[in-house]
């Protein structure tokens, strides 16, 4: 559906011929129109993959996975060496795809290249000691010992969102991939480029061919053969999705990880700074034009501060330069699709039908393009209007007053969600007791996310509906892996000796129990 004829030269990059290139690898027969989000064009037909196709690269990939384990961890670690400096390198032509794809502004487009990066960085440093064998004691000292070995899962499912295709559709491969295992990935439909091109990058710094499968379609087209394909499934989208993809893992009895959505509240303490405050709040509300699953939709500020705040934060987001363009200059760019727009407006016409005010913004903008939203302030949202239970995922956000911090973390966590949270005031201490109480995977002090996503070695998931287990931290690349227990009994010591009566061999055996307690050897 081509609407606005807006005179906007695509990136140099993105030629048809690089397009088709990058789509060849997805098996699959009929097409799906994947059109560049901010003129409504056609970009490239991206193959629907059937169940056939989908079985097929799974064995593909498993086949593949066979050498991979078997090689060397050095050897895979070295891979990723030289990928970290190719996505680097290639950091402005990944944000030109995710751009095309997604529609979010450049600034967005290239934060979103670093990190795969960064996660290729901190597992470098971490994957040898995780994936190492680790010797443990046995149960009976000196003639048992009981090694911990780390085995791959096989060939692990990844089902990506568009809001951010390329970290989600690579990032959360890097440690799957290095752990021994095979990704078999199924991108969004709409923001396929910029993943396909990922892997393009991690096949010329040396991954395997065969090894990072794409498979594309609908989700609940593709969603059950890849579910019950995989050996593990690693999901970011919805959580109504989570749950089906959730419930089909659990069938299988393989394990899953999902990361899902969130309605973030954003608390201001009463000596939070106001200029930051509002730098932080506009960020929060409107980056990534708002589809950022850690992003602000709640804001809850102190009744004394609250017309101050209001004032600034208005007056903040009018100025906000919001526009399509291919280089650095807007603030905050499209949506990813028309149909979510009227997915988002939906919401803010449902507020407004049953009560609330609108400070700022409340509108499409078809004459910036087809999928644009104007930055949106509420003020008197309540829970009978869905953006007050439910997650918008645009640029919508609600101000809320406050009496007293306990009131303030009650409203908090009034909520189904539990992805992420941020607290603002001038003491530090005091926003940590309040950031204890609040349930919630994620806390940012005097940030909005930024310093909780970056921080690679800690940890990220979600907590009540947003979520089951988490990416980052040890945990991110530990959860692709299986324990193997391999246990070794160099004499044999348990039970009776010849002529002794079970009577004195269980006298022994306690005794032991409790020596062994004393000595603090178990
Ligand atoms: P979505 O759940 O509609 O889709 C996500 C992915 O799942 C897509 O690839 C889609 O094709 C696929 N899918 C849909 N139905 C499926 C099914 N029945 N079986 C298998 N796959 C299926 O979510 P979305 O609208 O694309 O993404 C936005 C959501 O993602 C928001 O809720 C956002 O908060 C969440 N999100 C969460 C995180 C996180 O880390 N917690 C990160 C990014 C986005």
């Amino acid at each position: 559906m081509t609407l606005t004829p807006l005179e906007l030269t695509r990136p140099a990059s993105v030629t048809d011929a690089f397009l088709r290139e990058l789509v060849a690898r997805v098996p699959g027969g009929e097409t799906w129109e994947l059109t560049e989000v901010y003129t409504g064009e056609k970009l490239v037909g991206l193959p629907q993959s059937t169940p056939d196709d989908i079985e097929r690269a799974f064995a593909v990939a498993r086949e593949a996975q066979r050498k991979w384990a078997a090689t060397p961890l050095k050897q895979r670690l070295a891979v990723f060496k030289r990928a970290h400096a190719l996505f680097v390198d290639n950091a402005r032509n990944v944000a030109d795809l995710i751009q095309v794809e997604s529609g979010k502004n450049r600034r967005m487009a290239i934060e979103e290249t670093c990190d795969p990066p960064m996660v290729m960085s901190h597992y470098l440093r971490r994957a040898g000691k995780l994936l190492a064998p680790v010797k443990r004691g046995g149960p009976v000292p000196l003639v048992t010992s009981a090694t911990e070995i780390r085995q791959p899962k096989g060939v692990v499912g990844i089902i990506a969102p568009w809001n951010f295709p390329f970290a989600t559709g690579i990032s959360d491969a890097i440690p799957a991939l290095m752990a021994g295992n095979a990704v078999v990935l199924k991108p969004d439909n709409k923001t396929a480029l910029s993943p396909l091109y990922g892997i393009r990058l991690l096949e010329e710094a040396g991954l395997p061919e065969g090894l990072f499968q794409v498979v594309c379609g609908e989700g609940p087209d593709v969603g059950p053969t890849l579910i019950d394909q995989a050996d593990y499934v690693m999901f970011t989208g919805s959580t109504a999705t989570g749950r089906v993809i959730g419930e089909r893992a659990g069938r299988n009895l393989i394990g899953c990880c999902l990361e899902l959505g969130g309605k973030n509240p954003m608390l201001v303490l009463e000596d939070a700074d106001l200029e930051e405050t509002v730098r932080g709040a506009i960020f929060g509300a409107f980056g990534n034009t708002g589809q950022i699953c850690m992003h602000i939709e709640r804001i809850y500020l102190p009744e004394s501060r609250y017309e101050e705040f209001k004032q600034a934060f208005v007056a903040a987001t009018e100025a906000l330069d919001v526009r399509a363009a291919y280089d650095f200059g807007p603030d905050m760019g499209s949506l990813v699709s028309p149909d979510h727009m009227h997915r988002v407006k939906s919401h803010v016409d449902d507020a407004i039908a049953r009560g609330a005010t609108v400070l700022t913004g409340g509108k499409p903008r078809p004459d910036l393009g087809p999928a644009f939203f104007e930055p949106t302030i509420l003020e008197g949202v309540t829970k009978d209007m869905v953006c007050g239970v439910t997650e918008t995922f645009g640029p919508v956000v609600a101000l809320h007053k406050y009496r007293t911090v306990d009131e303030a973390v009650a409203l908090a966590n009034d909520t189904d969600y539990g992805l992420n949270a941020s607290v603002w005031s001038r003491d530090v201490a005091g926003a940590r007791a309040v950031a204890a109480r609040l349930e919630s995977g994620n806390v940012n002090i005097n940030d909005i996310l930024a310093t909780a996503f970056a921080a690679k070695s800690t940890p990220s998931g979600g907590v009540k509906s947003s979520g089951v287990g988490a990416r980052h931290g040890d945990q991110g690349l530990l959860k692709y892996t299986d324990g193997k227990n391999l246990a070794v009994l160099k004499k044999q010591v348990m039970g009776a000796r010849p002529g002794q009566s079970y009577e004195k061999y269980v006298e022994g055996m306690l005794s032991g129990l409790k020596l062994m307690r004393r000595l603090r050897i178990r």
